[in-house]
């Protein structure tokens, strides 16, 4: 099966559902992307912080680069306009490509001139080293911040899952035509013991898993479940053609709880 893609305000089309690649190291993680694409998935999310861009590049070897849609991030560490396009060239060096489909800025940092990195990921869009930029963990005010500067937001990156659904962050970025990709849209695994998504699984013959990420999908959410295993791979894969109706998206929106799972000391929510 063939991946749906979801177009960019950039114009470029990203699949629907890539594989994050978090906390998958070395052999194993050069092994989960062979798996993974074996499976049809072609968008692989990593970051500079991963410290996986070599195996991400060795279970992609040999495959059509033109075929991969690859993301990475800018380290908060490195949120200075000088600082952009060597951390750039030092993540296309490890991930053995000329080019970035998508790169974001990991964590905005306001106090570190957050609108000047968009600016500076903005050259490095129109020296074609990325296709297109975007941020992660952006709130309102800094997605704001960004716009006033008259810069395009193609993508936010945030935590998003049926436990912490952000309306109020998804309404902004309607409006601004920003694409969301959820994080962590599995909650980590926590989805799995919901009682309301166990009963929607039973209904549709699938896993609360697949439930929660056919949520974000209905909802035209971008999505990058992280699995190792191929039974984990293979379900997270053919949760894109599960389709839920309207009664099902209303029991799960009445089960958000709030609950934010990704809480570094730097992240900045309450801006
Ligand atoms: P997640 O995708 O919500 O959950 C991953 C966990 O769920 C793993 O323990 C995985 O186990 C398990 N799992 C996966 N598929 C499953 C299935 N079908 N059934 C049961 N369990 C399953 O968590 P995440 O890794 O935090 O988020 C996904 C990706 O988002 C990350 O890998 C990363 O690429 C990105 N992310 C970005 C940021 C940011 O700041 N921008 C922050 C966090 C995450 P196994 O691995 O054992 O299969």
């Amino acid at each position: 099966m063939n991946m749906p893609y979801k177009q960019l305000s950039s114009g470029i089309d990203v699949p629907i559902l890539g594989l994050g690649t978090w906390q998958l190291q070395g052999a194993t993680c050069v092994e989960v992307i062979k798996k993974a694409f074996a499976i049809g998935y072609r968008h692989f999310d990593t970051a500079a912080i991963y410290k996986n861009h070599e195996a991400v590049a060795e279970g992609l070897a040999g495959k059509p680069r033109g075929d991969i849609f690859l993301v990475s991030k800018l380290w908060h560490e490195e949120h200075h306009p000088d600082l952009v396009e060597p951390a750039l060239d030092r993540a296309l060096k490890e991930l053995k490509t000329d080019y970035l489909d998508l790169y974001l800025v990991h964590w905005p940092k306001q106090k570190a001139h957050f609108p000047e990195v968009m600016y500076e990921m903005e050259k490095m869009r129109k020296k074609g080293k990325i296709r297109s930029m975007g941020t992660c963990n952006a709130t309102i005010h800094h997605m704001q911040d960004v716009l006033n500067q008259g810069l395009d937001i193609p993508v936010n990156q945030v935590e998003l899952h049926p436990f912490f659904q952000q309306e109020e962050l998804a309404k902004f970025c309607r409006i601004k035509a920003i694409a969301i990709t959820a994080y962590s849209p599995l909650a980590r695994g926590a989805v799995l013991e919901s009682p309301v998504l166990q009963k929607l699984a039973e209904k549709h013959g699938k896993t609360a898993g697949q439930i929660a990420l056919a949520w974000c999908l209905k909802n035209n959410y971008i999505v990058i479940p992280k699995a190792t295993s191929e039974k984990h791979l293979q379900e997270n894969f053919a949760a894109s053609s599960l389709h839920l109706s309207q009664s099902d998206m209303d029991e799960i929106r009445a089960i958000d709880e709030d609950r934010r799972l990704i809480l570094p000391d730097f992240a900045e929510f309450d801006y």
